[in-house]
């Protein structure tokens, strides 16, 4: 098979004015990037067009290292609602350099089911992530400055709260010192980076329903305590305007194509371990404002992911999904099975069918939402016969749809199954509407709790003594009616990264808690998880190359 490079340079690219313009965009509210990429105004969101809308979670099973093909199978189901005939937008968050450069390589989907143009996707696309990165630095150069020039009043900070970040995993960042030098080098501190995808500002920007909301939300950012034990925000800075005029361009949503020219929204990029995992709310209801169906992937499985665009995304932007897909594939059912990695691709049915365990909990898990749910069986090459038949038997066994797909080999086509499966159960049970799992009013630690136990299985929960003296603040500041964002490890249910399967007997331990006062989310930090990632010993970086002037290596 050809590689995802050869088959995104040999798809055929409508001009992104074309597609707009199919949608019913006229030429002049588009802000093109180049021929292939265009921002969509988010003035164009129409609320009761966003209500009668379908929208379409895409998440999966406890992934592997290589991921479990989200993307792909969200742009291959876009294809296949095509085909037979359905309005379909993909709402997709943009890639980040770290996994770009680092353990996974690109995020645009693969093989015959890609976003294009996939370089810049992947790389600087329209700059967004540069400008959430400067904004997220911006404020940190004016709170260290703020301090400096205000210190001879006696004004101080007892504790600050905000980091800086960038784009790039760099573990040597994760503690620095700044403000070494003279008198007028700033004051020297201690201090770290966290990676882009982990930043306030990114999560600020993915919950934003307007320029408005999103000048309202920077301006209540916590950046410390003062020493009078004051809370210290950009507020009090006098800095919001700044930073928003710096995010100005970036608000809108990105339009691409896939590579059959379906349309794709691509808009913001929040991890879902160490954030909440979703694209922008502004994407999701654009997509849904023009799109009879919107298709979006929340991050890793779908304890982090999933768990996250229901408790937080569409608690807040008040959405109401239809059906969530998991994707499932042989590799990852056999590596919960306990199969070693090194003979993954072998066949092995006992391995596989023990790694049901893990599936089941993700669609009890979904079910507890009150969401209708239907497996998708991603097809790769080494797949057998009976291993396809085993998981749909599997399926019918426990009552819930699947289709295999196989739009990674043979795009739109390969996804009819799934497409049409999805729009049946849509038209004939559509989800109920949504169950949170906790509410507005529960305290913080009883919603760190409610997630630990209902959905990772745990019996309860750690705070440790950093997390319980946040839990004071939090209190005393009326931050108690956030929801909570659990930043934890992907690879399993439990903080152990390597406790495949179904875990049990297990606590989540909270090492300490973010206030993201203008997120409106308190981050909860369990294990050992970190925010700003590092690069394994062969980072994909060394596969990256110019070759006769095309970048080669992002699959
Ligand atoms: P996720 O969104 O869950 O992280 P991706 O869709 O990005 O996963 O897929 C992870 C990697 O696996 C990508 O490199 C993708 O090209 C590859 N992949 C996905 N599905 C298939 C498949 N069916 N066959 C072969 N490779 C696949
Ligand atoms: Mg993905």
């Amino acid at each position: 098979m050809k590689t995802d490079f050869e088959i995104a340079h040999e798809a055929h690219m409508e001009p992104i004015v074309s597609i707009a313009e199919q949608l019913g965009i006229p030429t002049e509210h588009l802000e093109p990037y180049g021929k292939y990429i265009t921002k969509v105004p988010y003035t164009l969101i129409d609320e009761e067009k966003v209500k009668r809308s379908n929208l379409i979670l895409v998440t999966a099973m406890t992934p592997t290292k290589a991921g479990a093909g989200k993307t792909t199978v969200s742009v291959g189901l876009a294809l296949g609602m095509q085909r037979i005939g359905k309005k379909a937008i993909l709402a997709l968050r943009e890639p980040s350099l770290g996994p770009c450069f680092g353990m996974k390589g690109g995020a645009a989907g693969g093989g015959y089911a890609q976003v294009l143009p996939m370089e810049k996707i992947n790389l600087h696309f329209t700059g967004d992530f540069h400008a959430i990165t400067s904004a997220n630095n911006m404020i940190a150069a004016l709170l260290d400055n703020y301090i400096y020039q205000h210190r001879d009043e006696g004004f101080g900070m007892r504790e600050i709260l905000w980091k800086r970040v960038l784009d790039v995993n760099d573990r040597n960042l994760r503690g620095v010192v700044t403000g070494l030098g003279g008198a007028t080098d700033g004051i020297t501190q201690k201090t770290g980076f966290d990676i882009t995808p982990a930043s306030e500002i990114m999560a600020i920007f993915c919950l934003a329903t307007s320029e408005e909301d999103l000048r309202r939300r920077i301006d209540n950012i916590l950046l410390g305590i003062t020493l009078e034990g004051e809370p210290f925000t950009v507020k009090d800075m006098n800095a919001g305007g700044a930073i928003v005029a710096l995010l100005h361009d970036a608000i809108h949503p990105n339009l691409v194509q896939t590579t059959e020219n379906t349309p794709a929204f691509i808009h913001g990029g929040p991890f879902a371990n160490i954030a909440h995992g979703c694209n922008s709310v502004l994407a999701t209801k654009l997509a849904m404002t023009l799109g009879d169906y919107c298709i979006t992937e929340a991050g890793f499985g779908a304890d982090l992911g999933a768990e996250k665009f229901f408790d937080i995304k569409c608690r807040k932007a008040r959405l109401q999904p239809k059906l969530t897909v998991m994707v499932v594939s042989a590799q990852t059912l056999k590596m919960h099975g306990g199969v070693d990695i090194k003979n993954i691709k072998e066949p092995n049915m006992e391995g596989l069918k023990r790694g049901f365990a893990n599936m089941d909990k993700h669609v009890e898990n979904m079910r507890k939402f009150g969401q209708n749910v239907v497996i998708c069986y991603n097809y790769f090459a080494s797949d057998t016969k009976e291993e396809i038949e085993m998981v749909r038997e599997h399926c019918r066994e426990i009552g819930v749809g699947c289709a295999v797909n196989t739009a990674f080999t043979d795009g739109g086509k390969g996804a009819e199954e799934l497409a049409q499966l999805v729009v049946d159960t849509i038209e004939k049970a559509p989800s109920s509407p949504l169950a949170l799992m906790y509410g507005d009013e529960d305290s913080i630690e009883n919603k760190i709790t409610k997630v630990a136990k209902k959905i990772y299985g745990a019996d309860g929960i750690i705070l440790k003594p950093a997390a319980k003296r946040q839990l004071e603040r939090i209190k005393a500041l009326g931050y108690d009616k956030f929801p909570v964002c659990i930043a934890k490890t992907q690879y399993s249910f439990s903080e152990d990264a390597k406790a495949y399967g179904m875990p049990k007997n297990f606590s989540i331990t909270i090492r300490d808690l973010v206030i993201n006062a203008g997120a409106e989310m308190i981050v909860a930090i369990a294990g050992t998880i970190m925010r700003m990632p590092g690069l394994p010993k062969h980072p994909q970086a060394e596969k990256i190359d110019v070759v006769n002037g095309i970048i080669e290596g992002l699959s």
